[in-house]
């Protein structure tokens, strides 16, 4: 059966029109049996780009169901998630199930394996916990066993001592350099005020959570397209943890000021300013996470491209649904520039070539 699909963009009058052929975008031919989307709106896909398939949101997180890692990858698909950039856990479930479970039950997915950090500088018994005679092998294995990500985690509070840096500037340099031999990126894991700046300067691909980015930090960031993924859901939620009066909730809290502020800023300077959601909300929920950049005072528009376009040709990808490319696409009712809450509640999933609603 011929599908053919109207892909309008948002804010957009016209559109493109193509067919679906073997699971692949192709210019319309002939008679279609099936017409979508003549008064949709389009978009490639939502993008989740802080992930954690393998961790149960809500739940124990040394829980370690392979299965349940797959649900929430397939839930994620149903949302309209059609790409998502997985950061890391405990186990290698999310490597797994890029390689066992189809396409149209799972977003097209990069990850990294197993993340690192030093004794004491994360959840205990969770990291790789790498040395000074260990960092090397350790980068290099991340790299081997992930899908195109090496993650890190950058600092990590002690008791007593508040926020500590676990790598230092040279160490940085070295993991990138290591990971870019077999193609990876770096993540970075970061809350405190040392880290981003040692990140940007040693040419980390991506600053994660990133709290205390410096307008310094966006000119360098942006010049080689770097990507920050906020993930104000999750920030909002360990300052409840934390205690709001905590000093760790306090520092937490000066951090998403900054966040506020800078995020305009560095879309502005050419930083890649991602959605990402990692383990307070699934990623089928990623949407919220755009919804509560816009409440921070992001413009709808920017918005929409760190949920979205931006996730997408960050990572070297198209957003054009070009002929011969992997048929995917979300489909609305409402346009979202004019109320991103829509992206909530997608009528249509184009997933692979097969169509989900
Ligand atoms: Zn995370």
């Amino acid at each position: 059966m011929r599908v053919r699909v109207h892909l309008r963009s948002p804010g957009r009058v016209d559109g493109v029109v193509r067919d679906i052929v073997d699971g692949r975008w192709a210019e319309p031919e002939g008679i279609a049996e099936q017409t979508l989307g003549e008064k949709s709106i389009a978009l490639p896909g939502l993008v989740d780009s802080h992930a954690h398939f393998a961790a149960p949101i809500g739940k124990d997180w040394q829980s370690d169901d392979y299965e349940e890692a797959v649900g929430r990858a397939r839930q994620a698909v149903l949302a309209g998630v059609l790409l998502a950039l997985d950061k890391g856990w405990s186990n290698l479930h999310t490597i797994r199930l890029i390689e066992e479970v189809a396409p149209h039950l799972r977003p097209e997915v990069e990850a990294a394996g197993i993340i690192n950090a030093v004794e004491g500088g994360y959840w205990p018994d969770f990291a790789r916990e790498l040395t000074s005679a260990t960092f090397e092998e350790g980068i290099r294995r991340s790299a081997d066993e992930g899908k195109g990500w090496v993650k890190l985690i950058g600092d990590w509070p002690r008791r007593g001592q508040g926020p500590v840096v676990n790598f230092d500037e040279d160490q940085l340099r070295r993991a990138v350099e290591l990971a870019s031999e077999s193609g990876s990126k770096v993540a970075i894991h970061t809350m405190a005020r040392e880290a981003p700046s040692l990140a940007v300067e040693a040419g980390v691909h991506s600053i994660e959570h990133g709290l205390f980015l410096s307008r310094n930090d966006l000119v360098p960031l942006g010049e080689r397209a770097g990507m920050w993924v906020p993930t104000i859901i999750r920030t909002e939620a360990v300052v409840q943890q934390l205690g709001p009066e905590s000093s760790g909730g306090k520092l937490l809290l000066e951090g998403l000021e900054n966040v506020r502020e800078l995020m305009p800023e560095a879309a502005e300077a050419g930083v890649n300013l991602l959605a990402g959601t990692d383990v307070t909300v699934g990623a089928h929920d990623v949407a919220l996470e755009a919804s509560r950049m816009v409440e921070y005072g992001l413009p709808v528009p920017l918005a929409l491209r760190a949920v979205s376009w931006d996730g997408y040709t960050a990572t070297g990808r198209s957003t054009g649904y070009e002929p011969g490319e992997e048929a995917n696409a979300v489909l609305f009712p409402n346009d979202p520039l004019d109320d991103i809450s829509v992206l909530r509640h997608p009528e249509l999933v184009i997933r692979a070539g097969r169509v989900i609603s």
